[in-house]
């Protein structure tokens, strides 16, 4: 970095994902010391603002992990010195050549400059924007690279569209399609989880697993933003991208190396395995109104009558030799019960047991259940059988915990945006989606999509706060599952 610059610009700046998780983002690899020396960051959308405007909008939102408020407010000031801010539109070439003048002038002394373009912006700009940013804003001296944020469409067809529209501009080395749950810890320590324990690889499989579940839980509706979420659903949000990249990370192969062209094989590869998911192994909800909870229907932005599913349940089958048979249930929610996402395994149940009458008739209860939870209160536990201590001799289910926030010193742990972030700067792809990938994912949900919407199949109503449709708990019974997150043992 000693002779190279980086610009990193936020196209969309004037927007939420870029006020509450880019800018934090930038601020906190800034502060710690990550960025290089040579650093500036410029807001680029259609809304008119002055450096100093933007620069008050932004500074609401940043925050530190350090300590010293002193260092944390020294830090602030002199990472705003370094944010611009360019008025311009994304259909059209002039704002672009004025940022790319700007973006010169502040790049000034260095012979290599290099820029990240981050699209924090509808998708129905994507390509207008990219290919103006290409031709009058890309560096001439350094690399470009491009952050792309979801939807990448909305079935196979146009993803394919936006994928070849991004291609007129950019190499795909150039592209970084961010799925921000690839960013938490605990699914980055997924791996690490498998492949670096002897305790848990020789059990990964249709031998040892019955079932694994992966859950997605928001405990709030749309709230009046329902305009974006009703024209792709839950379906689309969450399982498609977000749900199904963590259970391709939960069962792939091993990787030949750490290096991100073999793990994205290997994702591809196990994408590939899986079966196209069918009607009949999907539930999809709404939610109702509750007392003075609003109905998804009573959120203004949301169209009268929508069938957009709030929730869905899927389940997912592997074919190949490893998890042939085993059921991967998948599922997701808005306005349920509790905010919070993981991942379940359920073990077999013991052959022969021989403490089967001590355990009582509920076999299930028994069953070892090793979970990964994501967020809020990151923790790896596993469910085992053991004595109930004292006289006499029965068993319980107890846990090896490992909680996050009290088995680390430092417990605030750095926001998913922030690791991906980094990795763009590195040009480390580990944690972004391929082409290949993303359209393995698509071909997968892409009939099931179809049929939903040609069919105008009716969600099935949950109130607001409950745990969702009674459906998903057949769709589960079919395979002979219970949903891991029903015990209510398990809510702490
Ligand atoms: P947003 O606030 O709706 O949009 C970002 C900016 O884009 C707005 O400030 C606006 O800036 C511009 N914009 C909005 N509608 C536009 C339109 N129809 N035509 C042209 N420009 C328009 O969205 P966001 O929440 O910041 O998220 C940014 C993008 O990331 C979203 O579009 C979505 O695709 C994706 N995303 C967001 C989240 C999230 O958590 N928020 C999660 C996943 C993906 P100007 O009017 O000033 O140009």
């Amino acid at each position: 970095w000693a002779h190279s610059s980086l610009s990193v610009v936020v196209l969309g700046a004037s927007g939420d994902l870029a006020k509450k998780k880019i800018f934090p983002a930038l601020f906190a690899l800034y502060y710690e010391g990550l960025l290089p020396p040579n650093v500036q960051f410029f807001g680029y959308a259609r809304t008119k603002m002055t450096d100093v405007a933007f620069r008050e909008m932004i500074a609401g939102t940043l925050t530190c992990r350090v300590n010293s408020r002193e260092r944390c407010l020294e830090a602030q000031e002199t990472f705003l010195q370094r944010c611009f801010y360019q008025a311009g539109s994304y259909d059209q070439q002039q704002g672009f050549i004025s940022l790319n003048t700007r973006m010169s002038g502040q790049e000034a002394s260095m012979p290599r400059a290099n820029r990240i373009f981050f699209l924090s912006i509808p998708p129905n700009v994507f390509l207008d924007a990219t290919g103006n940013a290409a031709d009058c804003a890309s560096s001439r001296t350094g690399w470009t690279r491009v952050i792309v944020e979801k939807p990448f469409g909305r079935d196979s067809d146009s993803s394919k569209e936006l994928a070849e529209g991004l291609g007129r501009h950019l190499s795909e080395e150039q592209i970084y399609r961010i799925d921000h749950y690839l960013g938490k810890e605990l699914i980055e320590n997924l791996t690490v989880l498998r492949f670096s324990n002897s305790v848990f690889e020789p059990l990964w499989s249709r031998q040892h697993i019955r079932n694994v579940q992966v859950i997605f839980s928001e405990n709030f509706g749309t709230e009046g933003r329902g305009g974006y979420f009703d024209r792709y659903g839950i379906i689309r949000d969450v399982i498609q991208n977000h749900l199904l990249q963590i259970l391709a990370l939960f069962a792939m192969e091993q990787p030949v190396s750490l290096d991100a062209e073999d793990i994205r094989s290997e994702k591809v590869k196990v994408l590939r395995s899986m079966k196209v998911v069918s009607a009949e192994d999907v539930v999809v909800g709404q939610y109702r109104a509750k007392g003075n909870l609003p109905a998804y229907l009573d959120d203004s932005t949301v169209p009268v009558g929508s069938l957009t599913e709030t929730f869905a349940a899927v389940a997912m089958f592997i074919d190949n030799a490893r998890w042939d048979g085993v059921p991967f249930l998948l599922k997701a929610g808005k306005a349920l019960h509790k905010r919070y996402a993981e991942i379940r395994v359920q073990f077999r149940h013991v052959p022969g047991n021989l403490y089967r009458s001590k355990q009582g008739s509920n076999l299930d209860a028994h069953t070892n259940e090793l979970v990964i939870r994501i967020q809020p209160k990151e923790a790896i536990y596993l469910k085992i059988n053991n004595k109930v201590p004292g006289l006499g001799l029965r068993l319980d289910t107890s846990r090896l915990d490992l909680q996050y926030q009290s088995a680390f010193a430092s417990n605030d742990l750095p926001d998913a945006y922030e690791r991906l972030l980094l990795d763009v700067v590195n040009g480390d792809k580990r944690l972004f989606i391929r082409a290949d990938e993303l359209e393995a994912a698509w071909n997968l949900y892409t009939p099931l999509l179809h049929a939903l919407e040609k069919n105008k199949v009716a969600p099935e109503l949950y109130p607001y706060g409950s745990r969702g449709p009674v459906g998903a708990h057949y769709l589960a019974a079919k395979y002979g599952v219970r949903w891991g997150d029903l015990n209510e043992d398990d809510d702490e």
